[in-house]
């Protein structure tokens, strides 16, 4: 079988640098303010192949967004293409989980596509990245938000002294880095701000981040889960042994370094895989990145939407993600039917997990699972 990385992009040799295969970008969208500021231009000169098509709002392109069970053209599209907006209305808003707040976007969409991920729900299912080319708006309103918090006084589970804002909920902030400086801007920021942490998930190792001298303000939480689930699952992002092998990297660089133990696919042999890698977590991390480390454990929530959307274009991942036997549906907010593992199978996998936690990783925190 393929791996995750080169499932569905198999027409480039095995040698193409990853970044490569992320993005090769020959056409950027943009609205006019975006691709005249000074941001626009540093992403129109890191692509000078590609051709700049103005539109009047990132919302509407719609040659772009849907084409929902088309994955050849989502792949296409997410690795050809790239949109420049200017993000309209900033605002933090109150999380209490991952992190205190979630920050205005910086970028949206991602150039990888994970079977279970509602990203690409927002602007249809072939959903580039959208770079927010306003960063010192962006910023600035961090700078004050913060400064009007004051320092935490009460220690709670996203951090025991710092307020975290989560600067990576719409898209994933390594490959956005590979875009623009805005992960740069936004770690630089942070560095100047003693009393908050931005942090973010990533599924993908870029090593250009190891050079941003986050001073401990920026927490990356790597997202992990077996292989075998990821190569069915993660596509087109690094494989779980290379997350696993950058920690140490990312942590002696300066970065706080956190593990997503997510999504967490109840199947047959997953406490076998799931010891396996705990196994591989306590043997190859280090001691540095031990003492700081810490998790978040989710389980598996799906989509009825997705689910008939991926059974055009990849049935193996239902297989997995889809186990009517196993779950029941929520109604989420915006009336989508969501379905998550049933409450007495959620209770157990998660006592399960952090059991083997306890056995296998003594040294490792868990901030919080669901
Ligand atoms: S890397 Fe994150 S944002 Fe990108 S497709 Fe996967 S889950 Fe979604």
């Amino acid at each position: 079988m393929t791996d995750a990385l080169t499932l569905f992009d198999d027409v480039l040799p095995p040698e193409t640098p990853v970044e490569n295969r992320l993005l090769q970008v020959r056409t950027v969208y943009a609205e006019p303010a975006a691709a005249a500021s000074p941001r626009g231009r540093q992403v129109l000169a890191r692509f000078p192949g590609a051709e700049l098509v103005e539109v009047p709002s990132h919302w509407q392109i719609p040659t772009l967004h849907g084409n929902e069970g088309n994955v050849d053209r989502w792949v296409r599209v997410k690795t050809e293409t790239l949109v420049l907006g200017v993000k309209k209305s900033l605002s933090a808003r109150p999380n209490g989980r991952s992190a205190n707040w979630i920050a205005p976007s910086t970028a949206n969409g991602c150039a990888m596509a994970c079977a279970y991920c509602y990203v690409p729900r927002q602007k249809g299912y072939a959903n580039p990245i959208t770079v927010f080319t306003n960063i010192e708006q962006i910023t600035g309103y961090l700078r004050r938000h913060v400064a009007r918090q004051g320092p935490k006084t009460e220690p709670d589970q996203c951090d025991p002294e710092s307020w975290v804002y989560d600067i990576g909920e719409n898209s994933d902030c390594s490959v956005d880095a590979l875009v623009s400086d805005n992960v740069a801007d936004l770690v630089a920021t942070f560095r100047e701000l003693p009393t908050a942490k931005a942090s973010f998930a990533t599924k993908y190792v870029n090593e250009h981040l190891l050079d941003l001298d986050p001073q401990g303000r920026t927490r990356v939480r790597f997202s992990l889960m077996p292989q075998a689930d990821a190569t069915v699952l993660d596509v087109r992002t690094s494989k779980v042994g290379e997350r696993i092998a950058a920690v140490d990297d990312f942590v002696a660089a300066g970065y706080e370094v956190h593990l997503n133990l997510s999504p967490v696919v109840l199947r047959e042999g997953w406490e076998a895989d799931w010891t396996a890698l705990l196994q591989q977590l306590d043997d190859e991390l280090g001691d540095a990145a031990k003492a700081q480390a810490a998790a978040e454990v989710i389980m598996l929530t799906h989509n009825e939407g997705l689910h008939q959307v991926n059974l055009g274009w990849h049935p193996q991942a239902e297989d997995l993600l889809w186990r009517p036997e196993l779950q029941q549906p929520k109604v989420s907010q915006n009336g989508q039917v969501n379905v998550r593992y049933r409450n007495d199978v959620k209770r157990a996998g998660v006592d399960r997990l952090q059991q083997l936690i306890r056995q296998h990783v003594p040294w490792l925190h868990v901030r919080y699972a669901f």
